[in-house]
């Protein structure tokens, strides 16, 4: 379902990404892992379009990403949801509000936004704080906002870069249990992460990056 080809990129004198090439399965749950500045939110950003490559080809489907037309952006990033370490919520938000948000820029009806949001909130445990706003909520339920967010309107694919980063261990398994009832419905997932003990237990497909390489992919 994606395929990295041949991909770098240069920041200057930086290598990121060094000749990355790795095919992701629709439904697979991946982890990227390897030390800070190894090129894992790069490689992210990559599939996202933040970031352009120096060299190479990603498909997304059959698609090629890099002959997308502008126009066609948003509408390509509405596949993916992505979750971050640090939530990147809205303040002047309430929590019902952030996740709506998501359904209303792609024209939803209200009734449906409203449908929708409830069940996502219901799902990943929050919709008792609905009407709170960002700074009302502990870390942890922070970043069950922020994944509501990304999953509200059904991507293909959840990006999560650190999402346990700033959370307690507890929290932190709450956060993978529900990334890991994302992909049991046919969601790919693939998460950058240094959590060795989340990445022990789990016991999925873990690719490990090191300046910029891929030096171990493991099924
Ligand atoms: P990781 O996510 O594994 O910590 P990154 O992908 O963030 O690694 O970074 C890979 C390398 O690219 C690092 O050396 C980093 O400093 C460099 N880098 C990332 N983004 C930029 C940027 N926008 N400008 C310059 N260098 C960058």
């Amino acid at each position: 379902m994606i395929k990295f080809q041949s991909i770098n990129k240069k920041f200057g004198q930086t290598i990121a990404l060094d000749n990355i090439n790795l095919n992701v399965k629709q439904g697979e749950f991946i982890f990227l892992v390897g030390p800070s500045g190894a090129g894992k939110s790069t490689l992210l950003r990559v599939l996202t379009k933040e970031i352009l490559p120096t060299s190479g080809k990603t498909l997304v489907g059959d698609k090629d990403i890099d002959k997308l037309k502008n126009k066609d952006i948003p509408n390509y990033r509405r596949k993916i949801g992505f979750i971050f370490q640090d939530f990147k919520l809205l303040d002047d938000r309430t929590v019902f509000e952030q996740v709506a948000l998501s359904l209303e820029v792609r024209e939803f009806m209200e009734k449906e936004i409203e449908k929708q949001v409830e069940h996502i909130l219901k799902l990943v445990e929050i919709w008792d704080k609905r009407n709170l706003f960002p700074k009302q909520l502990s870390g942890g339920e922070q970043q069950r906002v922020a994944i509501a967010r990304a999953i509200v309107g059904k991507p293909d694919i959840v990006l999560a870069d650190e999402p346990t980063g700033d959370l307690d261990p507890q929290t932190a398994w709450g956060v993978i249990q529900l990334l890991n009832e994302i992909n049991s419905w046919g969601t790919t997932i693939i998460m950058a992460t240094h959590n060795q003990e989340i990445v022990n237990t789990l016991k999925r497909r873990v690719v490990i990056l090191k300046r910029g390489k891929i030096i171990k992919d493991t099924k």
